[in-house]
C-alpha cells in the first residue's frame, strides 16, 4: 500500500467523532460476548464488523477484546473447559483433573470458579450452547461436558433457613416464580419504601449501620446519601456481582436462590438515590446465577415493577444485566465501570469517587449483592432495629463463605460477633484437623488455631490484624503442602495484575519468583517479599496490589512457608 487517503473502510480509524462513538462503545463488551458465545472466538472479522457498527477504532477494541481470559482471539476447540486449580479445588483432585487432560486443547487450568463448596469444578464455554458449571466435577462429568451433555445441581444451603434473614428463601421459594416470592413476603419492601421516601429509606440505612459486605466495608448509607444529594440529576446504581475473589461463593447462592430479592433489593436503592438506570455486572463464570436474575429483571418488568412507573409510584427505574468475561479486577468498583463502559477493565485512580464521577461521568452508587439484599430487612423492620444484631460497629449478619475441609461445606449465615471457633462447628468442624484457615479470600490472610476464639467482627479482626474481606473461611487440613498454596496465590495475583501500574505489575511477577527460588531450595528471601509488599501497599493504584502480599506474609509469620519466624 502506497499511502493515499484513508476511508471508513479503511479500518484504523473511528470516522464519525468522539460523541457518536462513545454513545456506543459501552455496547462493546456485550458484542465480543455475544461473538465468543456464538463461534467460539473473536475473528479478525467479527472484530471488524463490531467496530464498524460501533464506530470503534480496532486496536481498541481488539485492546479490551485481548483483556478478558474468556475472549479467545485465535480459534480454538467449540467446546472449552475450564478446570480450576485454585486454593479450594487443587487440595480436592483439581490438579488430578488437570493432569489427566494435560494433552488436551479443551481442557485448561482456571482460576477460582466461584464453587468453593461442591469442589473440585470446572466451567464449560461452548460456541453456539449454553455455558454451564460442573461441579463437583468428575473425570466422567468432564468428559461428558465436552460431548455437551451438563446436569447443573441446584443450589443449596447446609443450615436450615427458617429463622435466617438474608438466606431465608434460599432453597425453600422457587427462584422463578415471582409469584412464590411474593407469597413469601417478596416486595413488601419496595412498598413501605416507595411510602416512606428515599431521604427516610436512607435515613434508615444510615441508622442501620450497615456496611458494604465485599471487603472494604465503607458505610452503605453515607455513599447513598452522596449520590442522591448530588448536583446532576443523572445518575446510576450499580449492583457488583463480579464476585471473584478466591473462595468467595455467597453472592452467587444468593442469585441463585433469590434473584427477586436482589432485583427488588436495586430497585429500592435506585429509588432511594434518584436513578433510573440500574446496572447488575455479573462473571462470566455464573451462567445459573445470570440466567436466574436475568428472567428475574423480566418478570419483574412485565409486573410492573420496574420500568417507566414502578409499582405505580410514577418514578422510572430500570435495570440492565452486563455479563464479564473473566477478569478478576473487574470486581473492583472502578474497573467494572470501566468495563461496563466498553474499555479495558483497568481501575482508575481516586479520588475522584464514584459518588463524584462514576459510570459515564456521573454518581453513581456501587454495592454488592449481599449488601443490596440486607436492605430489604432494613427497610421493614427499621435502621434502629436492624442494627440491634451483631455489634456496635458491626450490624446485622454477614454471610460466611466455609469450604475447604470441613464436614458440611456452604455459605454460613451468622450475627456479626460469632467466633471462628463457632462458625466452624456450625459447618460440622475441621475434618483432619486444621493446618491454617484463609480468612478473606486471597487478597486476606491465614489465621491458625489461636484465632479460633476471634469474634467474626470488622473491628475484631482489625485489632488482630486480619481482614474478614469477602467472607471466606478456607480450611486447610494439617498436611497441607502450604508452599504450594502460597504459590498458587502469587501466580494468581501476577495473571490477574491489570498491568497498570509499575509496582503491581512487576511486584507480583518479583514476588512470585522469590517463592519459586524457595521451592528450588533457596532459603525465602523474606526482606526482599517485605520489601516488595511495602512498594505494592504504598504504591498501586488500586487493592489488588494493596493486597496481593498480605497472604504470603501471613504464611511466613505462621511459618506455614520458610521456617517459622
Ligand atoms: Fe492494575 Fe495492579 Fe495497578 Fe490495580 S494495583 S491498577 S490491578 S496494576
Amino acid at each position: 500500500w502506497d499511502g493515499g487517503a484513508r476511508t471508513a473502510a479503511d479500518g484504523r480509524v473511528a470516522t464519525a467523532g468522539y460523541h457518536a462513538s462513545m454513545e456506543r462503545r459501552h455496547l462493546l463488551l456485550p458484542a465480543l460476548n455475544r461473538v465468543q458465545g456464538a463461534i467460539g472466538w473473536i475473528s479478525s472479522g467479527a472484530l471488524n464488523y463490531i467496530c464498524e457498527r460501533l464506530i470503534v477504532p480496532p486496536a481498541e477494541a481488539y485492546a479490551v477484546a485481548s483483556f478478558y481470559a474468556l475472549l479467545a482471539t485465535e480459534p480454538r476447540p467449540e467446546r472449552v473447559l475450564h478446570v480450576c486449580d485454585d486454593v479450594a479445588c487443587r487440595t480436592v483432585g483439581g490438579l488430578d483433573l488437570l493432569a489427566g487432560s494435560a494433552s488436551r486443547t479443551d481442557v485448561v487450568p482456571s482460576p477460582c470458579l466461584g464453587q468453593c463448596d461442591r469442589a473440585p469444578a470446572a466451567f464449560l464455554q461452548q460456541a453456539g450452547g449454553n455455558d454451564a458449571v460442573i461441579a463437583p466435577a468428575t473425570p466422567v462429568a468432564l468428559e461428558e461436558a465436552l460431548g455437551g451433555i451438563v446436569a447443573e445441581a441446584p443450589v443449596a444451603i447446609p443450615q436450615d433457613p427458617a429463622g435466617l434473614h438474608v438466606l431465608r428463601r434460599v432453597g425453600r421459594v422457587d427462584p422463578a416464580s415471582l409469584a412464590e416470592y411474593r407469597e413469601a413476603g417478596g416486595y413488601a419492601a419496595l412498598g413501605v419504601a416507595i411510602a416512606k421516601g428515599g431521604p427516610a429509606v436512607i435515613a434508615d440505612v444510615k441508622a442501620s449501620g450497615l456496611r458494604g459486605r465485599g471487603g472494604a466495608a465503607f458505610p452503605t448509607g453515607i455513599k447513598w446519601d452522596a449520590v442522591a444529594n448530588a448536583a446532576q440529576r443523572e445518575r446510576y446504581l450499580i449492583c457488583n456481582a463480579d464476585e471473584s475473589e478466591p473462595g468467595t461463593f455467597k453472592d452467587r447462592v444468593l442469585m441463585e436462590g433469590d434473584p427477586f430479592a436482589v432485583v427488588e433489593a436495586m430497585t429500592i436503592a435506585g429509588l432511594a438515590v434518584g436513578a433510573r438506570r440500574g446496572y447488575l455486572y455479573v462473571r462470566a463464570e455464573y451462567p445459573a446465577a445470570t440466567m436466574r436474575i436475568e428472567y428475574a429483571v423480566a418478570a419483574a418488568r412485565e409486573a410492573g415493577l420496574l420500568g417507566e412507573d414502578v409499582a405505580g409510584s410514577g418514578v422510572a427505574f430500570d435495570i440492565e444485566v452486563r455479563r464479564g468475561a473473566g477478569a478478576y479486577i473487574c470486581g473492583e468498583e472502578t474497573a467494572l465501570m470501566n468495563s461496563i463502559e466498553g474499555k479495558r477493565g483497568e481501575p482508575r485512580n481516586k479520588p475522584p469517587f464514584p459518588t463524584q464521577h462514576g459510570l459515564f461521568g456521573k454518581p453513581t452508587v456501587i454495592n454488592n449483592v449481599e449488601t443490596l439484599v440486607n436492605v430489604l430487612d432494613i427497610v421493614t423492620m427499621g435502621g434502629h432495629a436492624y442494627a440491634q444484631t451483631g455489634t456496635a460497629d458491626s450490624t446485622g449478619t454477614k454471610l460466611f463463605c466455609v469450604a475447604g475441609s470441613v464436614a458440611a461445606p456452604g455459605v454460613y449465615e451468622v450475627p456479626f460477633g460469632v467466633t471462628v471457633g463457632e462458625l466452624l462447628d456450625l459447618a460440622g468442624g475441621a475434618t483432619e484437623g486444621i493446618g491454617a484457615i484463609l480468612l478473606g479470600g486471597a487478597a486476606g490472610s491465614f489465621i491458625d488455631e489461636t484465632y479460633l476464639d476471634m469474634p467474626l467482627t470488622l473491628e475484631d479482626a482489625a485489632a488482630r490484624g486480619v481482614s474478614l474481606g469477602s467472607g471466606v473461611v478456607l480450611v486447610f487440613a494439617a498436611t497441607t503442602d502450604f508452599a504450594d498454596i502460597v504459590q498458587r496465590i502469587a501466580a494468581f495475583f501476577r495473571d490477574e495484575s491489570c498491568g497498570q501500574c509499575v509496582p503491581c505489575r512487576v511486584g507480583t511477577v518479583r514476588q512470585e519468583e522469590v517463592l519459586g527460588r524457595h521451592a528450588a531450595g533457596e532459603p525465602l528471601d523474606v526482606d526482599l517479599l517485605d520489601d516488595i509488599a511495602l512498594v505494592m501497599k504504598d504504591a498501586s493504584i488500586c487493592g489488588l496490589g494493596h493486597t496481593a502480599a498480605l497472604a504470603l506474609q501471613s504464611a511466613v509469620r505462621l511459618g506455614l512457608i520458610g521456617g517459622a519466624s
